[in-house]
């Protein structure tokens, strides 16, 4: 089987960390990133703690990103943070639309595709998180419901579709310790693949997330769709990291 696309496994604290307990997992996943193999690896932190990374990471093969982005560009915007501002101290990813800020603040998938396009105009690459519930999958609702999710995100055009990354994650399967079967993930990857070949941008990378851990992520790394891992309680471990990238 040939993987041409490079694996990238990226980490979720979502709002976990200390100032003290990020340096302990910083300075270990440095230490430790040259033996995670050939993935590319990447952390995303709460914005407080961004310049954290931007200084202990510089350097290293680790790159970082932020959980979340304004749409808007600059204005009286109160707690909202810019595209921009992100760039301006080096950051490279921002994860757009994960399935706690659709289901937490309501972020519907025209924002979140907003968000992406926001993102891409500053020059980050945004990671565009969909995902079914339970209940859509028991009502054999996955395919219409990633289909309605992805389909602002596909009319932003070719061009910009090269240049982001989607992550599959079943609601499901986040912080329940319930993965997702290779099978399962990869028949719904093979889904996001071929809409988006549709579109002439089939070598998008497609992450898979949803209690990934070193135990179940070579099983899922072997499935032709899938590109990597989006990683969130597993990403605060530092080993427990590591061993998934090496996977
Ligand atoms: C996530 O936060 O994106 C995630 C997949 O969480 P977990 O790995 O804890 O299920």
């Amino acid at each position: 089987m040939s993987h041409t696309r490079k694996r990238l496994v990226m980490g979720n604290w979502k709002m976990h960390g200390s100032f003290a307990a990020n340096a302990a997992l910083l300075d270990e996943l440095v230490a430790e990133a040259p033996q995670a193999g050939d993935a590319e690896v990447a952390v995303c932190a709460p914005f407080p703690y961004l310049a954290q990374l931007q200084g202990t990471l510089a350097g290293s093969p680790i790159s970082w990103g932020a959980q979340d982005v304004s749409i808007h560009t600059q204005g009286a915007y109160t707690g909202e943070v810019s595209a921009g501002m992100l760039a301006d101290f080096g950051c490279t990813w921002v994860l757009c639309g994960h399935s706690e800020r659709r289901a937490l603040h309501g972020e519907t998938s025209d924002q979140v595709a907003a968000k992406a396009a926001t993102a891409l105009a500053a020059g980050l690459t945004p990671v565009v998180c969909v995902g079914e519930t339970l209940d859509d999958r028991d009502g054999d609702q996955v395919e219409c419901v990633i289909g309605d999710q992805l389909e602002p995100v596909l009319a932003l055009g070719t061009e910009a579709l090269g240049r982001l990354v989607i992550a599959y994650e079943p609601v499901w399967a986040i912080g329940t310790g319930r993965t997702a079967t290779p099978e399962q993930a990869q028949a719904v990857h093979a889904f996001i693949r071929q809409s988006l070949t549709q579109q002439g941008a089939g070598q998008v990378r497609i992450l898979y997330g949803g209690s990934v851990k070193a135990g179940n992520a070579a099983s899922l790394f072997a499935q032709p769709d899938i590109d990597g891992a989006l990683v969130g309680g597993a990403s605060l471990v530092a080993q427990e990291f590591l061993n998934i990238a090496a996977a």
